[in-house]
């Protein structure tokens, strides 16, 4: 399995580097989760946006979907089509989120063509999902909206989990147990005014917190303000987390060995 990351900001892109958006790699699949602002041209760096086996979006935040309208657009007038619509899993009611979103584009051009491009579907966070190689397992995040964080499996064993966007009291330490890479949010490096119970992000130490109390390998620190200084959020989940500590940029590629 291999992770690269497509991009590390927060609610909006920090300079050269997109929202939230990770490739996984494990023998022929290709899954991206999430697909923020800018992620579009940076995967275009990495593998043929064409055929990926499948898209899965934490949440419906912009920040986290917002490329999907440039992908539906590439994809549908791109001059070398893609062999199939791409699936798309989308949280629960996220199929009406993005058909409100998409609704103004799709008087455009000629009816269908969007729908040709890639294929809606939701998830069901009770069951998970089989992508390829890959299986996906969820569970509920603490958010200002609905949100999950998921865990990735390959038929190896090998996993990485991802928090998604989340505050630091939804318990995810369990559901991550034994993960090879835990991506994990840090919006924050000070938990601020905000009572911890209702609080919908993490600072850099309860992310290394989390990874500590999972037994993650490797955290990759993501969704991050470069105002807030990358040095800061490093130094923040070192106090908490012993072991190898990444941030988030496009292009960084961890294989699990
Ligand atoms: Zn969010």
């Amino acid at each position: 399995m291999r992770l690269t990351v497509l991009g590390g900001s927060a609610a909006g892109p920090n300079a050269g580097m997109a929202c939230s958006g990770y490739l996984i790699e494990s023998g022929t699949t290709r899954l991206v989760l999430d697909f923020g602002p800018g992620v579009l041209p940076e995967l275009r760096r990495h593998t043929d946006f064409r055929l990926l086996s499948a898209i899965v979006i934490s949440h419906m935040h912009l920040d986290h979907m917002l490329d999907l309208l440039a992908l539906r657009h590439a994809l549908a007038y791109n001059p070398r089509p893609a062999p199939a619509p791409i699936p798309l899993w989308l949280p629960p009611a996220g199929a009406a989120h993005l058909a409100q979103a998409t609704a103004p584009f799709d008087t455009c051009d000629e009816p269908g063509r969007f729908g040709r491009a890639i294929e809606v579907n939701e998830y069901d966070p009770e069951i998970g999902l089989g992508i390829g190689d890959l299986r996906i397992t969820f569970a509920p995040t603490i958010h200002y909206v609905p949100g999950y964080a998921m865990r990735i499996a390959n038929s190896s064993g090998q996993s990485l989990g991802y928090t998604g966007d989340t505050g630091p009291t939804a318990d995810l330490a369990d559901f991550f147990t034994g993960v090879n890479i835990l991506v994990a949010e840090s919006t924050l490096i000070d938990g601020g005014s905000l009572p911890v119970q209702v609080r919908g992000s993490l600072t850099a130490a309860e992310a290394g917190e989390l990874a500590r109390n999972a037994g993650a390998s490797v955290l990759v620190l993501t969704h991050m303000w470069e105002e807030l200084g990358f040095a800061n959020y490093r130094a923040g989940a070192a106090a908490a987390f012993p072991g190898r500590i990444e941030l988030a940029r496009p292009g960084l590629t961890i294989a699990v060995e």
